[in-house]
């Protein structure tokens, strides 16, 4: 008669190692305390991903344990080719080393505890499920999505606990012989867990920041190995977590549920299991609904620490937000300690705070707009380039060729008592800078052209003015046009030609006094036309650093418009 272990062997007839022979392989290591950071290659970093990763190292790191990286890419359908790379990128942006991970050519594996890629320890998580099915702890299963639904609706209808389990499993329950004729007629099936859980019962567990947390068993028989041959992330964590010698799982509370299932594929595996730390998510409030939410990567562009770099944030300056947040005493101890970092402090992973941390962006924004502020126009300047230089080259070669003309770009209105401090991130500073040098320009008023489309349109309806009377008073302005004059003088010779062409200084002139048009919408358009945006620093000290040569060319193809 077959047993439990010839369907074992069917299954994985060509695995002769056992879970003992791994245990050989990795043995327990010596500085037993060893945490990671184990990311999906599913895009950008997420910063919550940065701060977990830092919490980890953070906390190995201050003893001098172990700090790995693996990558998880069982679902190969969201892995992106990048991604790694990327991902390591970031880890090294952060200056969060790794003792562990694939190094060498093609990804070789020198280190002890590899390889760190869950998509190349296929035959790991087999030996470990093979032993599991000779056990009777494990099953191949052929239900259809069509059973597993029609079985659902059944649950819920007769308001039954959901998910496969006892006699709503159609395989588990089916002799070792059934389902070796099973398996020789059909062998496109996944194993699922053969879990001994009660629907009644809670359990009690350890968490690091939680202390005791109390929680219902699991009693769902969920999928070990998918019909791709690789394991669900359930199985992968304590294949490799318990193989690569993990000591603490720091993580995302979302985890948190799943620990009875993993206590149980532990003890299953007849193995000691981890101390599990789940940390807090990072919060937001949502403008619309004004209450808080996980930042999330689809809806929140701050959620991809790329967002930072774009925007400039510096590296320190990221760090210290998060050191913040792992550490509720770290702002009011640096501001004691200004020349220490939150290295030279201890960090204590007990004392983190277990409910999200809001993620503040308004103060972010806020701090980085005193700092850019607050720099010299050459310190703005130098930055300026060196952040152009990696994420805007052509603009960074713009500004390179005309070094002067960039400073006095960047400079106007900064330092003087009416400085509106124009840039929070470097991203305003690119778009208030482009308009100036032509090449930029041009894209700029040809999307602007595009946008408009129907000119009649726009003059009836948006700016409200009679194209015949703008070119008339830009080719007047023109010819009077001194960039030497004072700003009042400016102002003074402006509107002497304004009133002649009917245009209102205010409300009360345009409504009491029957003036035709209305001077802002004059300023808007001339503004639109001189820098392709609307949004502008002040618009005399533009067209003073710009000069008199691309005033005229740039108005002048309005008039010949
Ligand atoms: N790959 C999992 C994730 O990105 C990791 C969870 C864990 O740290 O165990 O959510």
């Amino acid at each position: 008669m077959a047993d439990w272990k010839d369907l074992a062997d069917l299954i994985f007839p060509e695995l002769d190692e056992t879970i003992l022979d791994l245990e050989k392989k990795y043995p327990a290591r010596q500085n037993s305390v060893c945490s990671r950071f184990a990311p999906s290659p599913t895009g950008f970093l997420h910063i919550w991903g940065v701060f977990a990763a830092l919490v980890a190292w953070r906390f190995v790191k201050q003893n001098n344990w172990t700090f790995i990286l693996r990558i998880e890419d069982t679902d190969q359908k969201r892995k992106i080719d990048w991604a790694v790379e990327s991902l390591l990128n970031s880890m090294k942006t952060f200056w969060i080393t790794i003792d562990e991970w694939n190094i060498g050519n093609d990804w070789e594996n020198v280190w002890d505890y590899g390889p760190y890629t869950q998509s190349e320890r296929k035959k790991l998580y087999h030996i470990f499920v093979k032993e599991l099915i000779a056990k009777w702890l494990a099953y191949p299963c052929w239900m259809t999505n069509e059973e597993i639904d029609n079985i659902r609706d059944q649950q819920q209808k007769s308001k039954i606990m959901p998910w496969i389990y006892g006699n709503y499993s159609i395989y588990r329950n089916k002799t070792v012989g059934e389902l070796i004729n099973k398996i020789k007629e059909n062998n496109n099936f996944i194993i699922r867990f053969r879990s001994h859980g009660d629907t009644q019962k809670k359990i009690v567990f350890d968490d690091i920041l939680r202390w005791k947390v109390n929680m219902w068993d699991n009693y769902n028989d969920i999928v070990l190995i998918k019909s791709d041959g690789l394991p669900t992330y359930h199985l992968a964590h304590i294949v490799d977590d318990y193989l690569m010698r993990v000591s603490h799982i720091i993580r995302a509370e979302e985890r948190l549920t799943s620990v009875p299932l993993h206590l149980q594929l532990f003890e299953a595996f007849g193995l000691p299991a981890p101390k599990y730390c789940h940390l807090a998510q990072i919060l937001k409030i949502d403008s619309e609904t004004n209450k808080k939410r996980k930042l999330s990567k689809r809806q929140d562009p701050e959620a991809d620490v790329e967002y930072f770099f774009q925007n400039a944030y510096s590296t320190q300056w990221i760090l210290d937000y998060l050191y913040t947040i792992m550490d509720s005493g770290f702002e009011e101890w640096q501001k004691a300690n200004p020349d220490k970092s939150f290295l030279d402090r201890d960090f204590v992973l007990e004392n983190m705070n277990k409910s999200g941390a809001l993620f503040d962006l308004t103060k972010m924004e806020s701090v980085n707009n005193d700092y850019l502020s607050r720099i010299s126009t050459d310190q703005l300047l130098k930055e300026t380039i060196e952040r152009a230089e990696k994420y805007n080259i052509e603009l960074a070669d713009l500004m390179k060729k005309d070094i002067n003309y960039t400073r006095s770009a960047l400079d106007i209105e900064r330092h003087t008592p009416k400085d509106p401090k124009r840039f929070t991130t470097f991203k305003d500073v690119d778009t208030q800078l482009s308009f100036f040098f032509d090449s930029e320009y041009e894209k700029m008023i040809d999307s602007v052209k595009i946008k408009i489309k129907n000119w009649d349109e726009f003059f009836q309806n948006i700016i409200k003015l009679d194209v015949l009377v703008v070119s008339n008073f830009i080719d007047e302005y023109l010819w009077v046009l001194d960039l030497e004059l004072t700003v009042e003088e400016w102002f003074e010779q402006l509107k002497k030609i304004w009133k002649k062409y009917w245009f209102a200084w205010n409300n009360a002139e345009f409504k009491e006094w029957g003036y035709i048009w209305k001077i802002w919408d004059l300023a808007m358009l001339i503004r639109l036309w001189l820098c392709a945006s609307t949004k502008t620093p002040d618009l005399f000290s533009v067209m003073k650093v710009m000069g008199k040569d691309k005033i005229e060319k740039r108005l002048k193809t309005f008039v010949n418009l």
